[in-house]
């Protein structure tokens, strides 16, 4: 038995999918999703600084952001990268684009109840298969969360021209701190149209407030963005468990991908460009090895850097917006972005973390380290 089966068809197993479509797997590929999570009606913002199988899934590109961190706005260019957009039917015509043509690709409704050595159950019949991507159940038991990601979107239409429809704000902080450490995140479509998503860090189990969410996205709208009168047309909100350790990811044949894989980057919530990488590796290696475990692991370094920084903004919530404001100090975004997607060297580490206070890290590391 060759049969690949692919449990959840969101970004990640989309996305793989795609990457074993053109690796010229002549193994049959099923694809398993139960629809609980609809990708059509989703969407994805990254930075990426190179093409990517998926880009044509792309429907905006932006060479700038903008940050608003210790009192100051800054436009930073993204020197070699670029922050696209991703719109969830996007990504699924781009994929069938890969996938169609080839009869072994099979897309089916199901529910995955279970994961094991040999194949999956789905909707109480075991389905077998050599190989297992597993986006939905995960290993057990996952690493405790360092941290969650607490966020609520709008999709705003303003009356007045209030988005700069050139240049997304990555983080903007001028909004109350109260429940964490909080910034605002706006993704615009023109000057009228724009995604704007209150984003918190706060400690594990955290209770939500949602006025307070409410009321700051509201706060941020008429005074700091001067939308004047305003139509919220959609909400969107998400609380991410934030784990800087790496879940056991193999199991047998079964090997676990995207969130449940441990992919999304635990200092910044993101995960798409990490899920477009693995996508690509776990092609290369069935290819190569015929086995899809040949992967590249980052230095552990950056496991602590994320673990060391969320510890340190969970208990003094101010040091976020300090942090950022020293990664993003420099002319252009490219240095962060950079260190974020932990392509940096350790020299380089050390110059952007120049502007942090060192005993307050040292600390909050020394602990960690101790603690393991
Ligand atoms: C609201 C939200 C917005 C985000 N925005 C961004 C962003 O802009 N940029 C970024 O980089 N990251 C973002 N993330 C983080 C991350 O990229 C996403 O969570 C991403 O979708 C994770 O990919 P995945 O494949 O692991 O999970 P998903 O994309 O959620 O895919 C899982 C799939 O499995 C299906 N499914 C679930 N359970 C079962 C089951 N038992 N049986 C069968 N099918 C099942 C679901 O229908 C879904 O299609 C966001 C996360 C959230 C929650």
């Amino acid at each position: 038995m060759t049969r690949i089966v692919i449990a959840g068809g969101g970004l990640s197993g989309l996305s793989l999918a795609a990457h074993l479509a053109v690796a010229d797997h002549r193994h049959p590929v099923v694809v398993i999703d139960d629809g609980s999570r609809p990708v059509v009606t989703r969407a994805w913002a990254s930075w990426s600084c190179g093409p990517g199988l998926l880009d044509a899934a792309a429907c905006r590109w932006f060479d700038k952001i903008r940050v608003h961190v210790n009192g100051r706005t800054s436009v930073l260019p993204l020197g070699r990268y670029r922050y696209r957009v991703v719109r969830g039917e996007d990504l699924v015509a781009v994929v069938r684009r890969f996938t169609d043509p080839l009869r072994h690709f099979t897309f089916q409704d199901g529910h995955v109840d279970g994961v094991a050595e040999g194949g999956v159950i789905v909707d109480g019949q075991f389905l077998r298969a050599r190989w297992v991507f597993d986006s939905v159940i995960g290993a057990e038991p996952e690493p405790p969360a360092d941290a969650q990601l607490v966020f609520r979107g709008w999709r705003v239409t303003s009356e007045r021209a209030a988005f700069d429809a050139e240049v997304p704000t990555l983080f903007d902080f001028r909004t109350p701190q109260r429940n964490g450490a909080s910034f605002v995140y706006v993704l615009p479509e023109d000057a009228h149209h724009a995604l704007v998503e209150h984003t918190s860090f706060a400690a594990p189990g955290t209770p939500q407030d949602e006025t307070a969410q409410r009321n700051a996205l509201a706060e941020y709208l008429s005074e700091v963005a001067g939308a004047g009168d305003y139509e919220v047309g959609s909400e969107e909100h998400a609380v991410l468990p934030l784990r800087a350790a790496r879940p056991s990811r193999r199991l047998g044949h079964v090997l676990t991908i995207g969130a449940r894989g441990g992919l999304l980057k635990a200092s910044t919530g993101f995960a798409y460009q990490r899920v477009q990488a693995d996508s690509a590796a776990i092609a290369e290696s069935m290819h190569r090895h015929g086995h899809p475990f040949d992967l590249p692991e980052a230095p552990a370094r950056f496991r602590l850097f994320d673990g060391v920084l969320l510890d340190v903004v969970t208990q003094e919530p101010a040091q976020l917006e300090r942090a950022f404001g020293a990664l993003f100090r420099y002319r252009t975004a490219e240095p962060a972005l950079r260190f974020l997607d932990e392509a940096t060297s350790m020299p380089q580490e050390w110059q952007l973390f120049a502007g942090m206070p060192a005993a307050t890290y040292l600390a909050a590391a020394r602990h960690r380290l101790a603690s393991k």
